[in-house]
Protein backbone atom coordinates (compact mmCIF):
# COMPACT_ATOMS: atom_id res chain seq x y z
CA UNK A 1 0.00 0.00 0.00
CA UNK A 2 1.59 3.40 -1.03
CA UNK A 3 1.76 6.12 1.66
CA UNK A 4 -0.20 9.79 0.52
CA UNK A 5 1.82 12.40 -0.41
CA UNK A 6 1.67 15.95 0.05
CA UNK A 7 3.33 18.91 -1.53
CA UNK A 8 6.19 20.21 -0.03
CA UNK A 9 5.49 24.03 -0.79
CA UNK A 10 2.21 23.89 0.64
CA UNK A 11 3.43 23.56 3.93
CA UNK A 12 3.78 26.65 6.10
CA UNK A 13 4.69 27.47 9.74
CA UNK A 14 3.43 30.75 11.20
CA UNK A 15 6.84 32.14 13.19
CA UNK A 16 6.34 33.71 16.67
CA UNK A 17 8.00 36.45 18.66
CA UNK A 18 7.38 38.79 15.41
CA UNK A 19 6.14 42.63 15.11
CA UNK A 20 4.10 41.67 11.96
CA UNK A 21 2.56 38.07 10.75
CA UNK A 22 4.85 36.04 9.42
CA UNK A 23 4.99 32.76 7.78
CA UNK A 24 7.73 30.78 6.92
CA UNK A 25 7.59 27.69 4.18
CA UNK A 26 9.01 24.59 6.31
CA UNK A 27 10.90 22.96 2.90
CA UNK A 28 13.97 25.22 2.05
CA UNK A 29 17.09 25.19 0.03
CA UNK A 30 20.63 25.48 1.24
CA UNK A 31 23.11 27.43 -1.03
CA UNK A 32 26.62 26.46 1.42
CA UNK A 33 27.56 25.87 -2.41
CA UNK A 34 31.76 24.90 -2.73
CA UNK A 35 33.32 27.70 -4.55
CA UNK A 36 34.06 25.69 -7.52
CA UNK A 37 30.24 25.44 -8.25
CA UNK A 38 28.74 28.83 -8.51
CA UNK A 39 27.68 28.56 -11.73
CA UNK A 40 25.63 25.25 -11.35
CA UNK A 41 24.43 27.38 -7.81
CA UNK A 42 21.76 29.63 -10.06
CA UNK A 43 21.09 26.83 -12.13
CA UNK A 44 20.04 25.02 -8.93
CA UNK A 45 18.40 27.43 -7.52
CA UNK A 46 16.58 28.89 -10.50
CA UNK A 47 15.50 25.04 -10.80
CA UNK A 48 14.69 24.61 -7.60
CA UNK A 49 11.87 27.72 -7.22
CA UNK A 50 10.94 27.21 -11.13
CA UNK A 51 10.42 23.19 -10.95
CA UNK A 52 10.44 22.15 -7.76
CA UNK A 53 8.09 24.77 -6.19
CA UNK A 54 11.17 25.95 -3.22
CA UNK A 55 9.97 29.23 -2.02
CA UNK A 56 12.32 29.23 0.88
CA UNK A 57 16.04 30.23 0.26
CA UNK A 58 18.57 29.75 2.97
CA UNK A 59 21.97 32.10 2.42
CA UNK A 60 24.49 33.99 4.40
CA UNK A 61 26.93 36.45 3.86
CA UNK A 62 29.68 34.24 3.84
CA UNK A 63 28.76 31.60 1.73
CA UNK A 64 31.26 31.26 -1.22
CA UNK A 65 33.41 33.59 1.08
CA UNK A 66 30.87 36.27 0.13
CA UNK A 67 29.88 35.24 -3.25
CA UNK A 68 26.57 32.96 -3.00
CA UNK A 69 24.57 36.11 -2.39
CA UNK A 70 25.32 37.79 -5.39
CA UNK A 71 24.58 34.57 -7.31
CA UNK A 72 21.01 33.89 -5.55
CA UNK A 73 20.04 37.63 -6.26
CA UNK A 74 21.29 36.95 -10.02
CA UNK A 75 18.68 33.67 -10.16
CA UNK A 76 15.84 35.54 -8.66
CA UNK A 77 15.86 38.62 -10.34
CA UNK A 78 16.07 36.77 -13.44
CA UNK A 79 12.90 34.49 -12.27
CA UNK A 80 11.34 37.80 -11.41
CA UNK A 81 12.04 39.45 -14.82
CA UNK A 82 10.45 36.17 -16.16
CA UNK A 83 7.46 36.46 -14.35
CA UNK A 84 8.15 32.77 -12.57
CA UNK A 85 7.88 34.34 -9.15
CA UNK A 86 7.75 37.85 -7.23
CA UNK A 87 9.73 38.83 -4.58
CA UNK A 88 6.94 38.62 -1.99
CA UNK A 89 6.11 34.88 -2.63
CA UNK A 90 9.80 34.46 -1.61
CA UNK A 91 10.69 33.26 2.11
CA UNK A 92 14.60 34.56 2.00
CA UNK A 93 17.06 33.97 5.43
CA UNK A 94 20.44 35.47 5.56
CA UNK A 95 23.01 35.99 8.03
CA UNK A 96 25.69 38.01 10.23
CA UNK A 97 29.08 36.16 10.23
CA UNK A 98 30.97 36.67 13.22
CA UNK A 99 33.78 38.60 11.80
CA UNK A 100 30.61 41.72 10.90
CA UNK A 101 29.50 41.04 14.84
CA UNK A 102 29.56 44.71 15.44
CA UNK A 103 28.89 45.53 12.79
CA UNK A 104 25.60 43.93 11.54
CA UNK A 105 23.56 46.46 9.67
CA UNK A 106 26.74 46.77 7.55
CA UNK A 107 26.87 43.24 7.02
CA UNK A 108 22.51 43.49 6.47
CA UNK A 109 22.98 46.25 3.93
CA UNK A 110 25.79 43.87 1.68
CA UNK A 111 23.77 41.24 1.85
CA UNK A 112 20.58 43.46 0.50
CA UNK A 113 22.78 44.86 -2.01
CA UNK A 114 23.94 41.39 -2.90
CA UNK A 115 20.92 39.48 -3.21
CA UNK A 116 18.90 42.86 -4.77
CA UNK A 117 16.44 42.69 -2.62
CA UNK A 118 14.86 45.49 0.03
CA UNK A 119 14.22 42.87 2.31
CA UNK A 120 15.24 40.13 3.95
CA UNK A 121 12.49 37.61 5.62
CA UNK A 122 14.86 36.58 8.18
CA UNK A 123 17.92 37.83 9.43
CA UNK A 124 20.19 35.22 12.03
CA UNK A 125 23.08 35.63 14.27
CA UNK A 126 25.43 32.85 12.16
CA UNK A 127 27.77 31.97 15.26
CA UNK A 128 27.23 32.84 19.09
CA UNK A 129 30.80 33.47 19.23
CA UNK A 130 33.16 36.79 17.56
CA UNK A 131 36.24 37.38 15.17
CA UNK A 132 38.82 39.94 15.32
CA UNK A 133 39.02 41.98 12.00
CA UNK A 134 42.23 41.08 10.60
CA UNK A 135 42.88 41.96 7.01
CA UNK A 136 44.47 39.45 4.68
CA UNK A 137 47.13 40.95 2.49
CA UNK A 138 46.52 39.05 -0.83
CA UNK A 139 42.69 40.12 -0.99
CA UNK A 140 42.61 43.66 1.41
CA UNK A 141 39.41 41.78 2.65
CA UNK A 142 39.15 40.46 6.75
CA UNK A 143 39.98 36.58 7.13
CA UNK A 144 36.75 34.85 7.45
CA UNK A 145 38.40 32.58 9.66
CA UNK A 146 41.27 34.57 11.25
CA UNK A 147 43.95 32.18 12.56
CA UNK A 148 47.01 32.41 14.18
CA UNK A 149 49.82 32.24 11.78
CA UNK A 150 52.33 30.61 13.90
CA UNK A 151 50.25 28.10 15.48
CA UNK A 152 47.49 27.93 13.50
CA UNK A 153 44.94 28.18 16.23
CA UNK A 154 41.17 29.98 15.39
CA UNK A 155 41.43 33.75 16.79
CA UNK A 156 38.30 34.72 18.94
CA UNK A 157 37.61 37.91 19.50
CA UNK A 158 36.85 39.33 23.28
CA UNK A 159 35.73 42.67 22.98
CA UNK A 160 32.26 41.30 22.17
CA UNK A 161 30.20 37.91 22.99
CA UNK A 162 27.35 36.21 21.67
CA UNK A 163 24.77 38.35 22.87
CA UNK A 164 26.58 41.30 21.36
CA UNK A 165 25.39 40.70 17.41
CA UNK A 166 22.32 39.46 19.05
CA UNK A 167 21.46 42.55 20.67
CA UNK A 168 22.42 44.67 17.34
CA UNK A 169 20.20 42.40 15.30
CA UNK A 170 17.21 43.13 17.80
CA UNK A 171 17.81 46.82 17.46
CA UNK A 172 17.80 46.56 13.95
CA UNK A 173 14.50 44.90 13.98
CA UNK A 174 12.82 47.30 16.30
CA UNK A 175 14.04 50.51 14.46
CA UNK A 176 11.09 52.59 13.98
CA UNK A 177 12.23 52.69 10.30
CA UNK A 178 13.04 49.21 9.95
CA UNK A 179 11.85 48.09 6.54
CA UNK A 180 14.56 45.53 5.42
CA UNK A 181 14.07 42.30 8.03
CA UNK A 182 10.76 40.71 8.98
CA UNK A 183 11.96 38.22 11.89
CA UNK A 184 15.32 37.84 13.17
CA UNK A 185 16.49 34.81 15.10
CA UNK A 186 20.11 32.44 15.96
CA UNK A 187 22.18 30.07 14.58
CA UNK A 188 24.28 27.58 16.45
CA UNK A 189 22.85 28.30 19.67
CA UNK A 190 22.73 26.07 22.82
CA UNK A 191 19.88 26.44 25.13
CA UNK A 192 22.10 28.10 28.10
CA UNK A 193 22.58 30.89 25.63
CA UNK A 194 18.85 30.85 24.17
CA UNK A 195 17.85 30.89 27.73
CA UNK A 196 20.42 34.47 28.60
CA UNK A 197 17.90 35.98 25.74
CA UNK A 198 15.07 35.05 26.66
CA UNK A 199 15.78 36.08 30.64
CA UNK A 200 16.99 39.41 29.41
CA UNK A 201 14.59 42.49 29.40
CA UNK A 202 16.79 44.72 27.84
CA UNK A 203 16.07 42.63 24.64
CA UNK A 204 12.62 43.43 22.78
CA UNK A 205 12.07 40.61 20.22
CA UNK A 206 13.56 37.09 21.02
CA UNK A 207 14.59 35.05 18.24
CA UNK A 208 11.73 33.34 16.21
CA UNK A 209 14.51 30.63 14.75
CA UNK A 210 16.72 29.00 15.93
CA UNK A 211 19.09 27.32 13.12
CA UNK A 212 21.21 24.21 14.00
CA UNK A 213 22.40 20.91 12.60
CA UNK A 214 19.86 19.03 12.98
CA UNK A 215 19.41 15.00 11.25
CA UNK A 216 18.50 11.70 12.14
CA UNK A 217 21.98 11.62 13.21
CA UNK A 218 21.66 14.59 15.74
CA UNK A 219 18.24 15.10 16.72
CA UNK A 220 18.78 17.81 18.95
CA UNK A 221 16.40 16.57 21.85
CA UNK A 222 17.04 19.36 24.10
CA UNK A 223 16.73 22.41 21.83
CA UNK A 224 13.35 20.49 20.56
CA UNK A 225 11.85 20.75 23.49
CA UNK A 226 12.96 24.22 24.21
CA UNK A 227 11.96 25.74 21.20
CA UNK A 228 8.38 24.19 21.61
CA UNK A 229 7.79 25.31 24.50
CA UNK A 230 9.51 29.37 24.04
CA UNK A 231 7.70 29.44 20.81
CA UNK A 232 10.96 29.22 18.40
CA UNK A 233 10.99 27.37 15.08
CA UNK A 234 13.41 24.75 14.87
CA UNK A 235 15.84 24.80 11.56
CA UNK A 236 17.88 21.91 10.62
CA UNK A 237 21.29 22.20 8.38
CA UNK A 238 22.93 19.89 7.02
CA UNK A 239 19.95 17.40 7.33
CA UNK A 240 21.25 14.54 4.64
CA UNK A 241 24.82 15.26 6.96
CA UNK A 242 26.43 17.53 4.23
CA UNK A 243 28.25 16.81 1.57
CA UNK A 244 27.86 13.00 0.25
CA UNK A 245 24.31 13.11 1.79
CA UNK A 246 25.38 10.05 4.33
CA UNK A 247 22.49 10.04 6.49
CA UNK A 248 20.80 9.03 3.45
CA UNK A 249 22.89 6.09 3.12
CA UNK A 250 22.12 4.44 6.85
CA UNK A 251 20.41 1.09 6.72
CA UNK A 252 17.57 2.20 8.90
CA UNK A 253 16.68 4.70 6.52
CA UNK A 254 17.21 2.49 3.52
CA UNK A 255 15.05 -0.23 5.19
CA UNK A 256 12.28 2.18 5.63
CA UNK A 257 12.63 3.60 2.04
CA UNK A 258 12.64 0.02 0.82
CA UNK A 259 9.56 -0.69 2.71
CA UNK A 260 7.28 2.06 1.32
CA UNK A 261 8.59 2.01 -2.14
CA UNK A 262 9.90 5.56 -1.82
CA UNK A 263 13.43 7.03 -1.69
CA UNK A 264 16.23 7.91 1.30
CA UNK A 265 15.39 11.31 0.81
CA UNK A 266 11.88 10.94 0.82
CA UNK A 267 11.80 9.51 3.92
CA UNK A 268 13.99 11.88 5.86
CA UNK A 269 12.53 14.84 4.51
CA UNK A 270 9.05 13.50 5.84
CA UNK A 271 10.56 12.86 8.63
CA UNK A 272 11.33 16.53 9.20
CA UNK A 273 8.01 17.40 7.80
CA UNK A 274 5.86 15.19 10.00
CA UNK A 275 7.92 16.57 13.21
CA UNK A 276 7.00 19.85 12.26
CA UNK A 277 10.32 20.78 11.74
CA UNK A 278 11.89 23.82 8.88
CA UNK A 279 14.37 21.46 6.52
CA UNK A 280 16.92 23.35 4.47
CA UNK A 281 18.59 20.58 2.34
CA UNK A 282 21.16 21.49 -0.52
CA UNK A 283 21.38 19.82 -4.00
CA UNK A 284 23.55 20.71 -7.17
CA UNK A 285 22.00 18.42 -9.52
CA UNK A 286 19.55 20.35 -11.29
CA UNK A 287 17.83 17.06 -12.66
CA UNK A 288 17.08 15.57 -8.89
CA UNK A 289 16.05 18.84 -7.51
CA UNK A 290 13.13 19.39 -9.80
CA UNK A 291 11.58 16.24 -8.51
CA UNK A 292 11.58 17.30 -4.82
CA UNK A 293 7.90 17.92 -4.21
CA UNK A 294 6.25 15.48 -2.26
CA UNK A 295 6.79 14.33 1.23
CA UNK A 296 5.07 11.17 2.17
CA UNK A 297 2.54 10.47 5.68
CA UNK A 298 5.14 7.64 7.45
CA UNK A 299 3.62 5.62 10.39
CA UNK A 300 4.48 6.88 13.75
CA UNK A 301 6.53 3.51 14.05
CA UNK A 302 9.10 4.90 11.23
CA UNK A 303 8.90 8.59 13.10
CA UNK A 304 10.01 6.45 16.38
CA UNK A 305 12.93 4.27 14.57
CA UNK A 306 14.62 7.13 12.99
CA UNK A 307 14.37 8.96 16.06
CA UNK A 308 16.02 6.09 18.17
CA UNK A 309 19.12 6.35 15.21
CA UNK A 310 20.27 9.79 16.92
CA UNK A 311 20.52 7.55 20.66
CA UNK A 312 22.15 4.53 18.78
CA UNK A 313 24.37 6.21 16.13
CA UNK A 314 24.79 10.02 17.53
CA UNK A 315 27.36 11.85 15.55
CA UNK A 316 27.79 15.58 14.13
CA UNK A 317 28.30 15.75 10.79
CA UNK A 318 29.52 19.41 10.65
CA UNK A 319 32.58 19.84 13.39
CA UNK A 320 34.78 22.59 12.02
CA UNK A 321 37.43 23.46 14.29
CA UNK A 322 35.68 27.01 14.91
CA UNK A 323 32.78 25.50 16.40
CA UNK A 324 34.88 23.26 18.82
CA UNK A 325 34.91 26.90 21.61
CA UNK A 326 31.38 26.18 21.58
CA UNK A 327 30.15 24.88 24.99
CA UNK A 328 27.57 21.81 23.52
CA UNK A 329 29.71 21.59 20.65
CA UNK A 330 31.86 18.89 22.20
CA UNK A 331 33.13 17.50 19.07
CA UNK A 332 32.37 14.09 17.18
CA UNK A 333 30.03 11.58 19.32
CA UNK A 334 32.19 8.34 17.70
CA UNK A 335 30.47 6.02 16.07
CA UNK A 336 30.62 2.28 15.53
CA UNK A 337 31.58 3.53 11.93
CA UNK A 338 34.44 5.56 13.22
P1 LIG B 1 22.98 18.70 3.13
O1 LIG B 1 22.86 17.94 4.40
O2 LIG B 1 21.79 19.37 2.57
O3 LIG B 1 23.61 17.69 2.06
C1 LIG B 1 24.03 18.11 0.80
C2 LIG B 1 24.54 16.89 0.05
O4 LIG B 1 23.44 16.00 -0.17
C3 LIG B 1 25.11 17.23 -1.31
O5 LIG B 1 26.30 16.48 -1.49
C4 LIG B 1 24.03 16.76 -2.29
O6 LIG B 1 24.59 16.31 -3.49
C5 LIG B 1 23.42 15.61 -1.54
N1 LIG B 1 22.03 15.36 -1.92
C6 LIG B 1 21.01 16.27 -1.93
N2 LIG B 1 19.88 15.68 -2.30
C7 LIG B 1 20.16 14.38 -2.52
C8 LIG B 1 19.40 13.25 -2.94
N3 LIG B 1 18.09 13.37 -3.20
N4 LIG B 1 20.01 12.07 -3.07
C9 LIG B 1 21.34 11.95 -2.83
N5 LIG B 1 22.13 12.98 -2.44
C10 LIG B 1 21.55 14.18 -2.28
O7 LIG B 1 24.21 19.74 3.23
P2 LIG B 1 24.56 21.17 3.79
O8 LIG B 1 25.63 20.99 4.82
O9 LIG B 1 24.82 22.06 2.66
O10 LIG B 1 23.28 21.70 4.59
C11 LIG B 1 22.16 22.28 3.94
C12 LIG B 1 22.12 23.80 4.13
O11 LIG B 1 22.08 24.15 5.50
C13 LIG B 1 23.35 24.56 3.63
O12 LIG B 1 23.45 24.56 2.23
C14 LIG B 1 23.15 25.89 4.29
O13 LIG B 1 22.16 26.65 3.60
C15 LIG B 1 22.68 25.45 5.68
N6 LIG B 1 23.79 25.34 6.66
C16 LIG B 1 23.81 26.23 7.74
C17 LIG B 1 24.84 26.21 8.65
C18 LIG B 1 24.86 27.19 9.79
O14 LIG B 1 25.89 27.31 10.48
N7 LIG B 1 23.76 27.88 10.06
C19 LIG B 1 25.95 25.24 8.56
C20 LIG B 1 25.80 24.30 7.45
C21 LIG B 1 24.76 24.36 6.56
P3 LIG B 1 24.11 16.88 -4.92
O15 LIG B 1 24.49 18.32 -4.94
O16 LIG B 1 24.86 16.03 -5.89
O17 LIG B 1 22.61 16.69 -5.01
Amino acid sequence: MSLPAKYLKDCQIKLGHTLTPVTMPQYGFGTASPMDQLEITKESVKVAIKEAGVRHIDTARFYGYGKIEYIIGEAIQELIAEKVITREELFITTKVWPTYWDKAKESLDISLKALQIDYVDLLLQHWPFCYPKIVNPETGEWYGNPKDPKTGKVLYETEGDFFTTYRQIDAIYNDPSNKSVKAIGVSNFNVQQLEKIFNDDTIKTKPSVLQVELNPQLTQVELYDYCNSHGIVLTGYSPLGSTGAPILKLPEIQEIAKFHKITPYDVVISWFMIKKLVVIPRSLNPKRIATMKYYYDLPSEDIAKIDNIGVTKPFRHIDEDFAAILPGFTGRTKTTAD
